[in-house]
């Protein structure tokens, strides 16, 4: 499918190689590596499914992982920012389509939004 946002809403890539770095350094304020993470992993639909404890991991500060506590609180503050769609979770963050789109990948079915 061609990337379209509309009428008037131009857009531009990103490299989201670079995304996956920046989402694992810590000197990205929290909220945002949270934003990065769901660019840098999301597939065709928006989605960056993440195994469990992947997420906390790749947020790691000092080699240690992140607190289920702070990831969750992470993501919260992402969703009121809506750098991520209210339906995102540590297991899988989503964008919605007003924020991301992608012209190539399978479109894999996610495990945890079964609707989509
Ligand atoms: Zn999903």
């Amino acid at each position: 499918m061609a990337i379209s946002f509309g009428h008037d809403r131009p857009w531009g890539g990103v490299s989201q190689r670079e995304y996956r770095r920046m989402a694992q350094d810590p000197g990205h304020i929290l909220t945002y590596r949270v934003h990065f993470a769901a660019i840098g992993w999301a597939d065709r639909q928006g989605h960056a499914a993440f195994a469990p404890g992947k997420l906390a991991a790749l947020l790691s500060k000092k080699g240690q992982p992140l607190s289920d506590q702070s990831t969750t609180g992470a993501i919260t503050r992402a969703k009121q920012l809506g750098l991520v769609s209210p339906r995102s979770g540590a297991a899988c963050l989503v964008l919605p389509s007003h924020l991301f789109q992608k012209g190539k990948g399978a479109p894999v079915p996610c495990r945890l939004h079964l609707d989509r």
